[in-house]
C-alpha cells in the first residue's frame, strides 16, 4: 500500500512558508487530476530585496497571478521554472515572467502531442515556449540557494524536476504525487521512461519531495518504494488479465479498477495502455493489429 498523504493545510491565494527556503501559493483549480489545485513554489528567503525562483506558475488565473505577485513583492525573481507544459502548470508562466522581468526556463516542448487526454485536465499548453531550454543537469545559482534541473520523463516526455540542493529536496511536479498515483497518458506519457525516472529519483535519496499538487512527502524513501511497487503490481495484474482471456483494455479496466469511480476509468484506460505499450516494447505482449488503445493484446 502506498502511504498516501491527503491531509493538506492550505487556503487559495495564501502564501505559506513551508520550509526555510520554500513558500507555496495554491491556485483555485481543484479537479480529479489536480487534487486541491496547483501549488506554485517560491524558492529563496522571504526578505526585502532577496532573489527568488518561482516553480510552476500554474493555470491562467488572474487571482493566482495577483497572489504570486503579492508574494514576491519587493523581491527579485531571477528564474521562472516549469516542470512540464500541461495546462495546470505552464500557461501563467509568461504573464508572470513578463510582470516580474524574469526568464522562463524549462525543457524543450514535448515530442509527441497529447490527443488521448480530452478526458483529462492535462492538456498541452501548445503556446508555451521557454526563454531558455534546459537539457537537465544544469545548476542554477540563486541568492542563497542552488537548484539542479533533473530530467524526469514519463508523466510527460518533457517533464523536469528541480532539486533544491540546500534542503536535499525535490520539486517533483507531477512525477510523484502524495495524494495519488500519477497519470501516464500515451502517446506523450511513457511508462518505461516513467519507471526509469522513478528509479533515478529513488537513487538520489531526497529528504523531502514537493509535488505540484498537495502536501509534501516527508518520508520519501518508503513512499517511493511503495509507489514503484504499485506500478509493478499493476503491470503484473494487467498481464494476469490478458492470460485470463481479457484481450482488450475495455475488458481489463472494469476488473482492475472495480473499486475506483467509473468517471476515472478513461484515465485508468490510458494507464493500462501505457503499461501495455511498455510490455510490448519489452517483447512480453503482442498487439493486434498495432499497439493502439483499442488493440487486442496477447501475452508472449
Ligand atoms: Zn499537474
Amino acid at each position: 500500500m502506498i502511504p498516501f498523504v491527503r491531509d493538506f493545510d492550505f487556503a487559495y491565494g495564501r502564501c505559506d512558508q513551508v520550509s526555510p527556503l520554500i513558500r507555496r501559493v495554491v491556485a483555485n483549480n481543484p479537479g480529479p487530476f489536480t487534487f486541491t489545485g496547483t501549488g506554485t513554489y517560491i524558492v529563496g528567503r522571504d526578505e526585502p530585496g532577496a532573489g527568488v525562483a518561482v516553480i510552476d506558475p500554474g493555470p491562467l488565473d488572474d487571482a493566482h497571478l495577483g497572489a504570486l505577485l503579492d508574494a514576491v513583492k519587493g523581491q527579485t525573481v531571477s528564474h521562472v521554472l516549469v516542470t512540464h507544459t500541461h495546462r495546470d502548470h505552464a500557461p501563467l508562466a509568461r504573464p508572470f515572467a513578463e510582470a516580474v522581468g524574469a526568464p522562463i526556463m524549462a525543457a524543450r516542448p514535448p515530442l509527441r502531442t497529447i490527443h488521448a487526454s480530452a478526458t483529462l485536465d492535462e492538456e498541452e499548453d501548445d503556446a508555451f515556449l521557454p526563454d531558455l531550454v534546459l537539457k537537465g543537469g544544469e545548476r542554477l545559482e540563486g541568492d542563497g540557494w542552488t537548484i539542479e534541473a533533473l530530467c524526469t520523463p514519463g508523466h510527460a516526455s518533457n517533464h523536469m524536476a528541480f532539486v533544491l540542493e540546500d534542503e536535499n529536496a525535490l520539486f517533483c511536479g507531477d512525477h510523484v504525487m502524495g495524494w495519488s498515483t500519477t497519470v501516464i497518458a500515451p502517446p506523450d506519457g511513457d511508462m518505461a521512461d516513467y519507471m526509469a525516472s522513478l528509479d533515478a529519483v529513488i537513487g538520489r535519496d531526497f529528504a523531502t519531495l514537493w509535488p505540484t499538487h498537495g502536501a509534501p512527502i516527508t518520508d520519501a524513501a518508503p513512499f517511493l518504494q511503495a509507489y514503484r511497487a504499485h506500478r509493478l503490481d499493476r503491470e503484473a495484474q494487467v498481464l494476469a488479465q490478458l492470460r485470463a482471456g481479457h484481450a482488450r483494455i475495455a475488458d481489463v479496466v472494469p476488473v482492475l479498477y472495480a473499486a475506483v469511480d467509473p468517471r476515472l476509468w478513461p484515465a485508468a484506460s490510458l494507464s493500462v495502455w501505457a503499461h501495455l505499450i511498455a510490455l510490448e516494447k519489452a517483447g512480453r505482449v503482442r498487439a493486434t493489429p498495432a499497439p493502439a488503445i483499442d488493440a487486442q493484446w496477447t501475452p508472449v
